[in-house]
């Protein structure tokens, strides 16, 4: 069976880089993966090597410190790679039962979201070393073929990309709305495609909606306009380019934990959140959390008739007999809930265990419901470390009113109606088929990328990535990087 050795630069807690030399070794069972001759990793099977070709560097890369993943890892997730045949693959990156194509009797993977497979290792971002080092073991089943006419600078893209569309087709735009793009940049420009993409569909069929590129810097709207943008607007220190202005949706791309409070603002439907940046925002510390859960917060409906009809959220989530509403806040539950749902009461770490050890539908709450930020956190994350969330993937915490919370976003769900969104990874197939048929979307790269960095130089792509001057970096492996 095969052994590969190889040095890559880890990246460390400290934010530094350091050479590591890596060994995966494949046997019957399966990989191992050993770091300075010390055990690091035993994969079990479902994996294949592949060699890298290329790998963007992106916000999440640039926050990883603030992440929940051990470190140090060869981390980058944005990959191209090729097999021996020289065959070039993008790979999806979370490698769950479903993905590594073993049995198992997992209720995420058997629901249909095998992206929150709690047992899921992720490519480059935890566990799995991976793009910024020249050979990855990925999931059998991540991996699809770049059609011939599709680009290297383009597929490298297909991560954020088929990302981007999930955002926006999880917003699902209305004809008529005015959608804000708050700092298109490395995957705002993605999102701002992909709406610009969902737009012209619309129109051919009588719905049309509007986009708006909201940036600093004015080299920015001018690239947003030409990816698609409707409408730019300038944004400075003072806010008073955006006094007047009402959006229905704002999709944050930002990756500045500052930036929501200005979205909450700007926005009367959603809220869109795409970023991973791993800080406090609004009051609420593990909104990273969310992001990764795909998890919504809505308000608590407030007519009693809702709380019977098929509408109500905890009807919609409900994915057992009955729906599971964990109820967090101080305030007693309405009786016409008590009537129609499985509740529970009390702190989210003490009703966790009823519901990971539920044997029908998925081991958790279908909806939460919360008055206060520490409340929403702890739905979140019940127990500190551990990333275990009370409420199931793509569910949703409703938050009561409470005239004494602080949080802008949370007064703002509970008083006004305001939803909370979030969104993660997407789906591949449906990127690249895009891309493959689209010969205008194919340069999406040429105009995206725009520093190019040798593996050797992650260092100064990262000081780049990090820069104004730069849109998005990529990292090639040039050279040999191995010895099978
Ligand atoms: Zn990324
Ligand atoms: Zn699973």
């Amino acid at each position: 069976m095969p052994t590969i050795d190889f040095d890559a630069l880890d990246y460390r807690a400290d934010q530094t880089f350091a050479a590591a030399h890596y060994t995966l070794r494949g046997d019957e069972k399966g990989w191992s993966v050993h770091r300075d001759g010390v055990a690091l990793l035993e994969l079990g099977p479902g994996y294949r090597l592949l060699r890298t070709r290329a790998c963007g560097v992106c916000s999440t890369d640039l926050a990883r410190h603030h992440l929940p993943f051990p470190l140090p890892q060869v981390i980058g997730h944005e990959v191209i790679a090729t097999d021996d045949q020289g065959r070039r693959f993008v790979v999806e990156i979370n490698a769950s039962h479903h993905a590594r194509g073993v049995a198992s009797d997992c209720a995420f993977c058997r629901a249909g979201l095998p992206t929150h497979c709690p047992e899921r290792l992720t490519l480059g971002i935890h566990g799995l070393p991976g793009g910024f080092g020249p050979w990855m073991l990925v999931p059998e089943h991540a991996c699809l073929e770049v059609p011939a006419n599709v680009p290297d600078s383009a597929a490298v893209l297909v991560e954020p990309f088929a990302a981007a569309l999930h955002a926006v087709q999880t917003l699902a735009p209305r004809p008529g709305e005015r959608i804000a793009v708050l700092g298109p940049r490395r995957l705002g420009m993605l999102v701002v495609a992909a709406l610009a993409g969902v737009r012209a569909k619309g129109k051919r069929t009588g719905g049309d909606f509007r986009i708006a590129a909201l940036a600093r810097d004015p080299a920015l709207l001018q690239l947003a306009t030409t990816f698609g943008a409707t409408e730019t607007i300038q944004v400075d220190d003072t806010a008073s380019a955006l006094a007047d202005q009402a959006f229905d949706c704002v999709i944050d791309t930002t990756g500045n934990p500052q930036a929501l409070a200005t979205a909450v603002r700007l926005a009367r439907r959603e809220v869109h959140v795409k970023s991973t940046h791993g800080q406090p925002s609004c009051g609420l510390s593990q909104l990273t959390g969310l992001v990764v859960d795909e998890l919504a917060l809505e308000a608590f409906p407030n007519k009693p008739d809702q709380a019977l009809a098929g509408t109500a959220p905890w009807q919609r989530l409900r994915t057992g007999k009955n729906p599971r509403v964990a109820w967090l806040a101080q305030s007693p539950p309405p009786l016409s809930l008590l009537r129609t749902a499985d509740l529970t009461r009390g702190p989210a770490a003490r009703l966790l265990p009823s519901y990971t050890q539920a044997r029908d539908g998925l081991p958790r709450a279908d909806c939460a419901v919360a008055a206060t930020a520490a409340e929403v956190d702890a739905a979140i994350r019940p127990i500190a470390g551990d990333e275990i969330c009370l409420v199931r993937p793509r569910g949703s915490i409703l938050i009561l009113p409470n005239p004494a919370e602080p949080s802008p976003l949370l007064r703002a769900v509970a008083q006004r109606g305001l939803r909370l969104g979030s969104s993660r990874c997407g789906d591949f197939r449906q990127a690249l088929d895009l891309l493959a048929g689209d010969a205008e979307l194919q340069r999406i790269g040429e105009r995206l990328v725009t520093h190019r960095f040798a593996a050797a130089e992650l260092e100064a792509a990262f000081a780049m990535a990090r820069s104004r001057g730069c849109i998005k970096a990529v990292v090639e492996h040039r050279e040999a990087g191995g010895r099978a």
